[in-house]
């Protein structure tokens, strides 16, 4: 196997502990991947996650660090580098803080902004030369319809994703005769625990299929993109979200 088929197989997911980053990471690794799960503080969550991947005969490894900080990202992707070359990266950690603008805390707007576009900057950035040097890479970014068409009381959150976005955009263009895709997908409402005490019965009448999504809809998405099949695939941002937003 050549450096860069190795490289091929290994895919940094960033928030895998649960809901849709625990669900990429369970279908890249059944598509044959080796999967390091990063998560930020739910060791629990995390341990169960690795435990089921193993369990259906994956390949995988915890790695903790918050994507946000710019020491931990060092430490913790300086050490796995030593070990892996990771050709694929889904940067799925992401969090909510939601308020009416008005009453919005510089904290909640900080928090969010951070773990979004500084988590983007600190992990890819720790990342792409690698995927430069072996001329092939797969970024897969988790944005959200907010950042497509806002969302009251996620000024934040919607400014994030919205520059996570754009940060799509110029990355692909960056990248695209090195051989390394860079897309963002963009879900609606997925059934995890993000969507907190909203009103789902509320929600679902909102989505012209009337249900939520699942964090596997999402997965399948995002096996695609990562897969040889999406290699003309770059600079996107795909909707996945029941016909929401659609027009
Ligand atoms: P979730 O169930 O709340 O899971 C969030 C994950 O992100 C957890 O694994 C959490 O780790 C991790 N995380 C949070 N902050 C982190 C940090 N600073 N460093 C490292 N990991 C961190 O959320 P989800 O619904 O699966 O959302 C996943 C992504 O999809 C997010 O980017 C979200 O914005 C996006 N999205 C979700 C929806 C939806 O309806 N659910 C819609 C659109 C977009 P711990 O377990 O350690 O806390």
């Amino acid at each position: 196997m050549s450096a860069s088929d190795a490289q091929r197989r290994v895919a940094l997911v960033t928030g895998a502990s649960r809901g849709i980053g625990r669900a990429i990471a369970e279908r890249l690794a059944a598509d044959g991947l080796h999967v390091v799960l990063n998560y930020r503080s739910n060791q629990a969550a995390a341990e169960e996650a690795l435990a089921a991947i193993r369990e259906r005969g994956g390949s995988a490894e915890l790695c903790r660090f918050d994507v946000g900080d710019e020491a931990e990202v060092s430490a913790a992707l300086g050490e796995l580098k030593s070990r892996h070359r990771i050709g694929v990266l889904v940067n799925n950690a992401g969090l909510a803080r939601d308020a009416a603008f008005p009453a919005m805390s510089l904290d909640a707007w900080r928090e969010v902004t951070r773990t979004t576009l500084d988590g983007f900057f600190l992990v890819t950035q720790a990342l792409v030369m690698d995927m430069v040097g072996a001329r092939w890479g797969r970024i897969v970014n988790i944005t959200s319809l907010a950042g497509q068409i806002g969302s009251r009381g996620q000024v934040n959150y919607s400014a994030a994703k919205a520059g996570l976005i754009g940060a799509t955009r110029s990355l692909a263009l960056e990248l695209a005769k090195r051989k390394i895709t860079v897309n963002a997908v963009a879900p609606g409402f997925i059934e995890t625990d993000m969507l907190g005490a909203l009103p789902t019965d509320e929600l679902k009448k909102l989505v012209p299929l009337q249900r939520l999504g699942t964090p596997h809809e999402v997965a399948g998405l995002v096996s695609y993109l990562v897969s040889d099949a999406a290699a003309y695939v770059t600079g996107q941002v795909i909707g996945i979200n029941g016909g929401l937003g659609a027009g």
